[in-house]
């Protein structure tokens, strides 16, 4: 009844002449018709190229980041009207490394998802532990309390519109992935807690686990129960791995 979703996010990687081979390739490599969601989500710069190459309505096109502000003097700041504006239907919001690199609280990522969906964005909330957090037994505690404060800002209902990801950090780009037991684990405190809420938004939410998946490793974790597909970093940049992960959906 969860539509399977696999977004692959480009992080800072492309260039335009990359941006068209590699939708080519995606799209060539998808065919006409599939039973899952794909999301792509290019740098900033490429939105607008990428939004005119997009030719299935089963490919979203997805952004990196984009500012708590509707608009005004926020030099450097992309809104989510601007986003819309683009072609973007959906946003990733506290990626680890906004959260690590840029600094951001579970506040900023709260007031973001937030603005996500008041102009009709479908967020990608991240969250996940770090290593640190994982060896002292905190994994549940830092994932709950990342969902909460989004949960006290934006209420429950705003999630049944809504992608939640789960990364460990210490998977992310490091080859190493949760086993698909570890994952499972995580995800099903994700949806209880937000099936705690609400019932029925909690069973429909998607949970994509996203922290080194490649062609090999992607069908096993993508058959346990809560894992809805997956955020895939790396291995998106490559047109024929990214589509071996969608198939494994
Ligand atoms: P990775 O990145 O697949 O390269 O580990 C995942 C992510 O950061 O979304």
């Amino acid at each position: 009844m969860r539509k399977p979703l696999i977004a692959g996010n480009w992080k800072m990687n492309g260039s335009r002449s990359e941006t068209r081979e590699l939708l080519a390739g995606i799209q060539h490599g998808l065919g006409e018709g599939f039973p899952f969601e794909v999301m792509v989500i290019p740098p900033y710069p490429y939105l607008q190229l990428a939004a005119g190459l997009v030719k299935h309505d089963g490919l979203v096109l997805g952004a990196q980041d984009l500012s708590p502000h509707a608009g005004g003097a926020y030099t450097g700041e992309v809104s989510g009207a601007m986003l819309v504006d683009c072609g973007c239907r959906a946003v990733l919001v506290g990626h680890s490394e906004r959260r690590s690199l840029h600094g951001e609280t579970d506040a900023d990522v709260a007031a973001k998802f937030r603005a996500a969906v008041q102009i009709g964005l479908t967020p990608v909330l991240c969250v996940g532990e770090t290593l640190a957090e994982r060896e002292q037994g905190q994994t549940e505690a830092v994932v709950s309390r990342q969902l909460e404060r989004v949960l006290q800002a934006a209420g429950i209902v705003a999630f049944a519109s809504a992608v939640v990801a789960y990364e460990p950090v210490w998977a992310i780009g490091t080859g190493k992935t949760a086993t698909p037991a570890q994952a499972q684990e995580v995800h099903a405190v994700i949806r209880a807690q937000l099936a705690s809420e609400d019932a029925t938004i909690g069973g429909l939410v998607r949970i994509l686990y996203g922290g080194s998946v490649k062609p090999d490793n992607a069908a096993e974790i993508f058959a346990q129960q809560d894992i809805d597909g997956g955020l895939i970093g790396g291995a998106s940049l490559d047109a024929d791995s990214f589509v071996a992960i969608c198939r494994a959906a």
